[in-house]
C-alpha cells in the first residue's frame, strides 16, 4: 500500500510550466522570480489590471498556451497571480469571474477556451462563481491579432450575446481575457454585460500588449 501511494504521489508530481522542472509547484521559484519582471500591474481607473507585459518570456508563455496545446499553463498563471498580494486584492473585490467567450467552432479546433480554464482555476482556489454559460459568443469572427484598431473594433460587433441577465444582476463582474491589446474586445464585452444592470465590471488579463 505504502508504494503503491508513493507511486501515485510520483506520478501526480507537478511540474514547473515554463522551465519542466519536476516535483516543486506548477511554477518553480526561479522562474517565478523571473516572471516578476514583466510583472506591470497597470491599474486604469482602478477597473482593470493587467498583469505582464506581453514580451520575451511571457509573449512566449501566452503563444504557447494558446497556440502550441500547452493548455496546461493555466495552472502555472494561476500560482503566479494567487500568490501575489496586490492581484488577489484586486480580483477578490467583485462576486464572478466572466471569461471572455470563444465561438463554439473555434473551442472544437482548439480543444479548449485558455481565458475559461484560467477564470475556473482562479476562481476555484478564490472560493468565487465562474459563469462560462452568460456571456456567449454567436459569430465566429476574424482572428483579431491580424487586424489594426479600427478593423478590430469592426470585427468585434454584434459578437458577444448576455443569455442570462438575472444571474449578473447587481453583481460585481470581473470579465478575464488573456492579452489586452486596444481593448475592442473586452470592449465588446462589458457593452453586452452592461445591459444586465450590474454594480460594477473590472477587466483583468494576463498580459497587457
Ligand atoms: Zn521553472
Amino acid at each position: 500500500m505504502y508504494f503503491f501511494e508513493k507511486a501515485l504521489e510520483f506520478i501526480f508530481l507537478p511540474c514547473c510550466g515554463v522551465c519542466g522542472k519536476l516535483g516543486e509547484s506548477y511554477l518553480c521559484k526561479k522562474c517565478g522570480k523571473e516572471l516578476e519582471k514583466y510583472v506591470v500591474y497597470s491599474q486604469e481607473e482602478t477597473i482593470k489590471l493587467h498583469v505582464f507585459q506581453y514580451k520575451d518570456l511571457v509573449r512566449k508563455l501566452i503563444l504557447d498556451y494558446k497556440f502550441n496545446d500547452k493548455s496546461y499553463l493555466y495552472k502555472t498563471f494561476c500560482e503566479f497571480i494567487v500568490k501575489n498580494k496586490k492581484i488577489l486584492d484586486f480580483i477578490k473585490s467583485y462576486d464572478i469571474i466572466i471569461p471572455v467567450p470563444m465561438h463554439p467552432a473555434r473551442i472544437r479546433k482548439r480543444g479548449y477556451n485558455q481565458s475559461a480554464l484560467l477564470a475556473k482555476e482562479l476562481a476555484k482556489s478564490l472560493e468565487m462563481k465562474v459563469y462560462t454559460n452568460v456571456l456567449l459568443k454567436i459569430k465566429n469572427n476574424k482572428v483579431q491579432s491580424t487586424l489594426n484598431k479600427k478593423e478590430r473594433e469592426e470585427n468585434t460587433k454584434n459578437v458577444y450575446k448576455l443569455v442570462k441577465p438575472e444571474k449578473i444582476k447587481n453583481k460585481k463582474i470581473l470579465l478575464l481575457d488573456d492579452i489586452y491589446t486596444t481593448g475592442a474586445t473586452v470592449n465588446a464585452c462589458v457593452k453586452e454585460l452592461q445591459k444586465a444592470s450590474v454594480k460594477k465590471i473590472g477587466i483583468f488579463t494576463i498580459a497587457k500588449d
